[in-house]
């Protein structure tokens, strides 16, 4: 049995076979298919019909020859008639199917009918057997004084569930005497005591010769036609009975059984297997289907050993040799169908490409939930398998299952897609070893079809936390990721990402809340005119005051807010208060500029610009007093749709900043594309300037490209007073930054400004 195939979802078949099996036994002894049975008989007869040899002629007691010579019973004269007639015909032997038990009331046609015996020598008359206390008794057996002249047959038949007559007795022990059956003295093949055989009704029986008994009596038949043959004699009318069901043709008489029985015995002696052969050819299938875990190939055992059972019986009776296939067949379709269904409901827990089980089949497993969860994350997977041929990525597989279950042959490993496999630990083992031993062998190239691949794995460990396989894979998951990262061979799952992590996810939640609940709040960061020394404008930075977390930074929630698209309603909470504070600094008369932070998100929201005009109506706040910053990535990304509304924001007279410029991948080129009046240079090339060359290089140079496109220059992050000194040296406009001020509060910013407009007007 291959490693694969017993694990997990494949163990309990071998249960399903042992229960089908032990019904097979019980269905076998029970003859419960034989209804079945004998319809797959009759179908196959018709494959092999032949006909009867012709040597055993009936003479039929029929309607003709009651309407002829009288009504039944006949007189026993007539009888002995019969006999003299066939006897002087030449008929070799003469079998009368007739029950001569019980004496006429006139004696002397019994006297007639005895003569005519001894007068033949040549007939055997028919007796019934009756199996009761004492064993087999003949009942209705011919008088005495026949039986002195004439042999005796037993006309016994054995009936099946629907009346059928399926099977005959060779012969029976009655007083310490072998009686033959009828069929068995015509045929002269004897048995032993008690068996049966089939009858074979391939043998068609209207290919018997039949003659009415009243042409027989009136002269019509010639000896031509009887010499050398055996006579049965027998009834064949509706009027006086003996009919029975012939398997294949339907009502028959019992006559014409018991010669088709001889006709049978003619061909040889048949052999009847019963039907354990075939249930045990059944079993061995059904087994080996179990062993296999292709499903074509077991679609080929399935159905050769079906059409085996169906069909080699045919040939097998041909030469009379019989059995039946029922519990045979009931055993292989029953473990072929449950196993199509176990397959049909499988079918999503099962990797299609190894046949492996997969991710939500590790998913269902509850015995892991008290064990630790290792997941192996092959990083170039795609890579490799995209430079494989058809078929390649088995092969792969192959190889990076069997080096997974180095040291622990047993495991069962389960495969996700994108190279990612998981396995169930012992969490009271150490595996640390184990993993670093496995990942050494990954150190070894695979090979497939030819081609050397390096293979690059890291694992991820979640212990068991009693939280959900679902979670805890996706955990073991990310440790494997963040292995990779940080060039280790594995990492365990760290409980504190996870804690961040959902914070994240539940922050974003909360943000919505967070802003009608008032614990968002923004605060201005003041910007300063390098030529004039004033403060001419500040920044609007949105702030999170947590009840228990504390002050979260903005770059924490706006990042998680802009990635799931909920950074709409925290833009226009900022966009209202900031717009609000600008217009009530500028009603005090000071030419005073505001600037937003905006996502790029924004720029594909139709109805942005219409409501930035609204907003800016409704607080009086001229266009040209608003700046919009854009962060250089956030702009470069935007399609023409970004540009049009860039351009839409600019024509309302609303300025346009690049922010973080330096950060992204800007050309000169998008530079003059944007339509920006305003360049933000971010602010990890700002700190550095007065130390390091290349950041003053580029910051120098950027003041002067700006320049020449006729944008206007800011400085982020001006922490110190020598950098402001330098900045003011390269002629850049205006800065930013804690050397200036930090991000304040409404009312400390409007302080600020309006004591720096009385100091300078004094
Ligand atoms: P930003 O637009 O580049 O904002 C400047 C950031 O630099 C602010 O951080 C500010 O506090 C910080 N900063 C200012 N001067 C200095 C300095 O001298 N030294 C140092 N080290 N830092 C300085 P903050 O407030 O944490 O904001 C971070 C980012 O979050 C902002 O970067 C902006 O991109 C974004 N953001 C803030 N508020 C909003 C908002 O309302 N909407 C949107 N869409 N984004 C926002
Ligand atoms: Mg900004
Ligand atoms: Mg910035």
């Amino acid at each position: 049995m291959s490693k694969r195939s017993d694990q997990g979802l494949e163990r309990k078949p071998w249960k399903l076979l042992l229960w089908t099996a032990l019904a097979g036994l019980v269905f076998g002894l029970i003859g419960f298919g034989d209804i079945f049975e004998d319809w797959l008989r009759v179908a196959r007869n018709s494959f092999h019909m032949h006909q009867a040899s012709r040597q055993i002629v009936f003479v039929a007691i029929d309607d003709k020859a009651l309407h002829e010579i009288g009504n039944w019973p006949w007189q026993r004269k007539i009888d002995a008639q019969l006999t003299d007639r066939l006897t002087a015909l030449g008929a070799k032997r003469i079998f009368f199917d007739i029950n001569f038990s019980f004496p006429s009331s006139d004696r002397r046609q019994d006297e007639a009918f005895a003569s005519a015996l001894d007068r033949s020598g040549r007939v055997t008359l028919a007796a019934r057997a009756r199996t009761g206390l004492q064993g087999t008794v003949i009942n209705d057996g011919p008088l005495p004084m026949f039986t002195r002249h004439a042999s005796v047959g037993l006309i016994s038949v054995q009936y099946n569930y629907q009346n059928a007559a399926w099977h005959l007795p060779y012969a029976l022990k009655m007083g310490g005497k072998l009686v033959p059956s009828l069929a068995s003295a015509i045929a002269g093949v004897g048995g032993p005591d008690g068996q049966s055989f089939p009858v074979d009704y391939s043998i068609q029986p209207s290919t018997i010769p039949q003659y009415s008994a009243a042409d027989v009596l009136t002269g019509k038949i010639s000896a031509k036609i009887l010499a050398g043959r055996d006579v049965v004699v027998g009834t064949a009318t509706d009027a006086v009975g003996d009919q029975v069901f012939v398997p294949g043709y339907g009502r028959g008489f019992g006559s014409q059984v018991h010669i088709i029985g001889a006709e049978t015995l003619k061909q040889g002696r048949p052999l009847d297997l019963g039907w354990l052969p075939a249930f045990v050819v059944g079993l061995a299938a059904a087994a080996a289907m179990l062993l296999r875990r292709r499903l074509a190939e077991r679609w080929a055992i399935s159905t050769s050993t079906f059409a085996f059972l169906l069909v080699a019986p045919g040939f097998m009776e041909a030469r009379l040799i019989f059995a039946n296939v029922t519990p045979g067949l009931f055993v292989l379709l029953t473990v072929a169908s449950a196993l199509g269904w176990r397959r049909y409901r499988t079918r999503g827990l099962v990797n299609q490409v190894s046949n492996l089980p997969n991710l939500n089949a590790l998913r269902a497993n509850r015995q892991g939930r008290s064990q630790a969860l290792v997941a192996a994350r092959i990083l170039n997977y795609e890579e490799i398998v995209a430079a494989l041929p058809p078929n390649g990525e088995r092969h792969l597989i192959d190889q990076i299952v069997s080096r997974l279950n180095v040291g622990s042959p047993g495991r069962v490993l389960y495969q996700g897609d994108g190279g990612i496999f998981a396995w169930f630990e012992d969490p009271r083992q150490p595996f640390g070893n184990h993993l670093e031993a496995l990942y050494a062998l990954f150190r070894n190239p695979a090979r497939v079809a030819g081609l050397s691949m390096d293979l690059t794995i890291a694992f991820g460990v979640e212990v068991g936390s009693g939280r959900s396989i679902h979670n805890r894979l996706a955990s073991a998951l990310v440790a494997a990721e963040e292995a990779a990262h940080d060039g280790l061979k594995w990492k365990y799952h760290d409980p504190e990402t996870l804690e961040n992590a959902s914070w994240k996810l539940s922050m974003l939640s909360q943000l919505d809340e967070a802003i009608d609940r008032g614990e968002v709040w923004v605060a201005y960061q003041p910007k300063l005119d390098l030529a004039s020394r004033r403060i001419v404008g500040a920044e609007a930075l949105a702030r999170w005051t947590h009840p228990e977390k504390g002050p979260i930074a903005a770059s924490e929630f706006v990042a998680a807010a802009e990635q799931h698209n909920r950074i709409g309603k925290l833009t226009d909470f900022v966009l209202e208060k900031a717009v609000g504070a600008a217009a009530e600094i500028n009603r005090r008369g000071v030419d005073f500029e505001m600037a937003v932070n905006l996502s790029a998100r924004l720029l594909a929201d139709k109805g942005f610009t219409l409501r930035l005009s609204a907003l800016l109506a409704r607080h009086g706040l001229a266009p040209g007093h608003l700046t919009l910053e854009l962060t250089e990535t956030a702009a470069l990304t935007g399609s023409g749709e970004g540009l049009d509304m860039i351009t839409r924001l600019r024509d309302l007279g609303v300025n346009i900043a690049i922010d973080d410029y330096g950060t992204g991948l800007s050309t000169l080129d998008y530079l003059k594309k944007i339509p920006a009046n305003e360049i933000k240079i971010d602010q990890s090339f700002v700190k550095g300037i007065v130390d390091n060359r290349s950041d003053r290089l580029m910051v120098q140079s950027t003041i002067g490209l700006a320049h020449s496109l006729g944008r206007k220059v800011v400085a982020e992050g001006v922490e110190h007073r020598d950098i402001l000194d330098l900045l003011i040296e390269m002629s850049c406009d205006v800065a930013q930054g804690f050397a200036i001020g930090r991000p304040m509060s409404l009312e400390s910013l409007t302080r600020r400004v309006s004591s720096e407009r009385k100091r300078t007007a004094a």
